[in-house]
């Protein structure tokens, strides 16, 4: 970017949360390249007031409507348009205000405003992974109809796509997509049947929201980013490979079809693939902690545990036969690893509720994107209806 290059504006869906938070510390150590102009929360009031007082947006959207009142009282004395609610979040996101959308809702709800987003012909950084298992084809489908970029957020993707800058024309003999392994790493079943939220909630590298951190720590995050990659970079399910990394340094790497493999290293810090998404195709400069590999004692792979930890298997399978099932995966996730987190469900029911409901809900090969909606809204219903909720 050069100095008279213009101010990228940017909207973060998902803003309280760690990517959306994380994103604007970037923003802000970058004040001449990058403003903010739609901000988005759930449910955190006072977090998405303060963020709006400090970087003064166009409008923010809280999707909880019993809070509007008090995030507009709290604006009243600014410029910033207040919108609440599920369907105002899904509309906000095909205004032709901003430049780019970071995508940065967590699981199924952040998939109707990207899908606006990207059919209003926005550019996407692309954090919330679920969108792509839900409807990985229709998502980007329509991102190539409208020319639209999908750019990755998710480290091990930003590390891929990273990996592919210049190599367009050259086939990908096989990605492989590195994994910390989560907290339970070695763990067995005997010792993970008494594990609770506190202990999955503590991921060794990454500090990450509640959601996402449950996933590391049964795989399943893997599992997901396994369908995130077949869509991103059209890839075969034999072209992706999982391997056990626990030091976080080799993000991910891409083998060609002459044997040679570029890998994209870093300490991990999620504020450096955000960076990069935000300001593609430049790399900008940051103070971000420098990996010094002379205090690197060791860099070690290993296969994933798939016995003990059957998410992954489960997401393969979902890869594999493909249709509506990855999305009903999603969703029978999404609704047990809430129950786990509320204390519900132990941490390998997690799995049998998952696979309970993969048996349950009708298959479709080619679903629609109201199919989709549908296969989630029954994969939901099972899978609350098995625990309970
Ligand atoms: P968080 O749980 O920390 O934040 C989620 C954000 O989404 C919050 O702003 C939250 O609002 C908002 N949100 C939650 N539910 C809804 C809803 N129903 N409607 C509208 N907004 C909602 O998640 P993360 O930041 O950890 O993750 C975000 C996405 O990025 C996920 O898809 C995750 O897989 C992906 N990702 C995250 C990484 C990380 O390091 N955290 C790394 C790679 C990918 P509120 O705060 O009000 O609840």
């Amino acid at each position: 970017m050069n100095p008279t290059s213009p101010i990228k504006r940017i909207a973060i869906f998902g803003s309280t949360g760690s990517i959306g938070q994380q994103a604007l510390e970037v923003i802000l150590a970058n004040p001449t390249k990058f403003s903010v102009e739609i901000l988005t929360a759930n449910s955190n009031d006072e977090l998405l007031i303060q963020q709006a007082l400090k970087f003064n947006p166009n409008m923010v959207v809280i999707g909880d409507e019993n809070k509007y009142t008090a995030v507009k009282e709290a604006l009243a004395g600014t410029d910033v348009k207040v919108f609440a609610g599920e369907q105002a979040l899904e509309e906000v996101a095909a205004i032709d205000c901003y430049d780019l959308m970071l995508a940065a809702i967590v699981g199924y709800a952040g998939l109707k405003p990207t899908l606006n987003a990207i059919k209003a012909g926005k550019p996407v950084a692309l954090a919330n992974k679920e969108t792509l298992v839900v409807a990985g084809d229709i998502v980007m489908r329509t991102a190539v109809e409208n020319r639209v970029p999908v750019i990755p957020v998710d480290s091990e993707h930003s590390a891929i796509f990273q990996c592919l800058v210049g190599e367009m024309r050259n086939p990908i003999e096989k990605v492989i997509l590195t994994a910390s392994g989560g907290p339970f790493l070695g763990k067995k079943t005997n010792f993970l049947v008494n594990v609770k939220r506190e202990h999955a909630l503590q991921h060794p590298n990454w500090n990450m929201g509640a959601k996402i951190s449950v996933d590391s720590a049964t795989l399943m995050n893997k599992g997901l980013e396994m369908i995130e990659a077949k869509w991103l970079f059209n890839l075969r399910l034999d072209q992706i490979q999982v391997l056990i990394h626990p030091q976080s340094i080799i993000h991910s790497m891409v083998q060609f079809q002459d044997g040679s493999i570029k890998a994209q290293m870093g300490l991990p810090d999620m504020r450096l693939p955000i960076q990069y998404a935000l300001a593609f195709p430049k790399r900008i400069p940051s103070d971000f902690p420098r990996c010094d590999f002379r205090r690197l004692q060791t860099l070690t792979f290993e296969d994933p545990d798939v016995r003990t930890f059957r998410n992954l298997g489960l997401a393969t399978e979902a890869l594999h036969k493909g249709g509506n099932l990855p999305c009903v995966l999603n969703a029978a996730n999404e609704i047990a690893v809430y129950a786990f987190l509320r204390n519900r469900i132990g941490f390998l029911e997690i799995t049998d509720v998952i696979e309970k409901t993969m048996e349950k809900v009708s298959f479709l090969q080619q679903p629609t994107l109201e199919q989709y909606f549908e296969s989630d809204g029954e994969a939901r219903s099972y899978a609350a209806d098995m625990i309970q909720l």
